[in-house]
């Protein structure tokens, strides 16, 4: 076990499975303490027991990030039995894939709150504590798509390039407390997610991804782990990308 993060308390969003999941089991390899926040509270009830079972500690919450009070009662909830939040990971989202033209509002205003409004009251929260400590780290979880676009994802890569903007702004406003805020971008990713892209779509896309291959959620967390860690202390503000070359900036 790492020594650099053995004090440390990590709030992960969207932590009961792909990427969020393979997140906390990173962190936690590296000795801190997860809060794990999702709706699907039997799976995060058996993350924390794996955690648990490996010498880790960590806090279930069920919890809908779209719903502000239950968020910040999360947060609130996680400081109180740890005694702290150090580190925040912004993970959840969700698709509702349709071209701009026929896209309903409803799927708009869904991918919005989950993506990135979720992401901006969960940091509200979170940032009293870590101004106060003059120490934090804050890791959004945008897409290779808030970079390159993609049709039939409006509301998806607006929510995205969203994030990265986000991003950039409150690291230059909390700079001067040693807060660090970055985001991950991730290319085509083994998770739910990217489960009914279809065998064809799939081959197609295995063309354009130079090293030949969908990337694993456990590749994503390692840059999340990195981020979140003390040697990235000098680094805020910037996307990483996890995309196997499909996009280079
Ligand atoms: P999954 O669909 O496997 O996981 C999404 C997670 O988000 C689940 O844990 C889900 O938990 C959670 N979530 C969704 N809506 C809510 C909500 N309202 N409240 C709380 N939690 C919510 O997808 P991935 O692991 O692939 O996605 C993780 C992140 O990575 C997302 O932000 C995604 O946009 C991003 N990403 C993924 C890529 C990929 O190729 N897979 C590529 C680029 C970015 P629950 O259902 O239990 O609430």
């Amino acid at each position: 076990m790492s020594a650099q993060l053995s004090a440390r308390v990590a709030l992960v969003t969207g932590a009961s499975q792909g990427i969020g999941r393979a997140v906390a089991l990173a962190l936690a390899a590296d000795g801190v303490k997860l809060a794990l926040a999702a709706r699907q509270k039997d799976k995060l009830d058996a993350l924390a027991a794996e955690i648990a079972a490996a010498g880790g500690e960590a806090l279930p919450l069920a919890v809908d990030v779209t719903q502000d009070a239950e968020l910040k009662a999360a947060v609130q909830q996680a400081q109180k039995h740890f005694g702290s939040l150090d580190i925040l990971v912004n993970n959840a989202g969700i698709t509702r894939d349709q071209l701009a033209l026929r896209m309903k509002r409803e799927d708009w205003d869904a991918v919005l709150a989950t993506n990135l409004t979720a992401a901006f009251v969960a940091i509200q929260a979170v940032l009293p504590g870590m101004v106060r400590q003059r120490w934090g780290r804050i890791v959004n979880i945008a897409s290779v798509v808030a970079e390159s676009g993609n049709p039939g994802q409006a509301n998806y890569v607006a929510a995205k390039a969203g994030l990265i903007g986000l991003t950039k702004s409150l690291a230059l406003e909390v700079a001067s407390r040693q807060i660090t805020v970055n985001a991950v971008a991730p290319g085509y990713i083994a998770t739910a997610m990217t489960a009914n892209l279809g065998e064809k779509a799939g081959e197609r896309l295995l063309e354009h991804i130079p090293l030949g291959r969908i990337g694993t959620a456990e590749e994503v967390a390692a840059a999340v782990r990195f981020l979140a860690g003390e040697s990235a202390s000098y680094i805020t503000g910037q996307t990483l990308d996890v995309n196997g070359g499909l996009y280079l900036r």
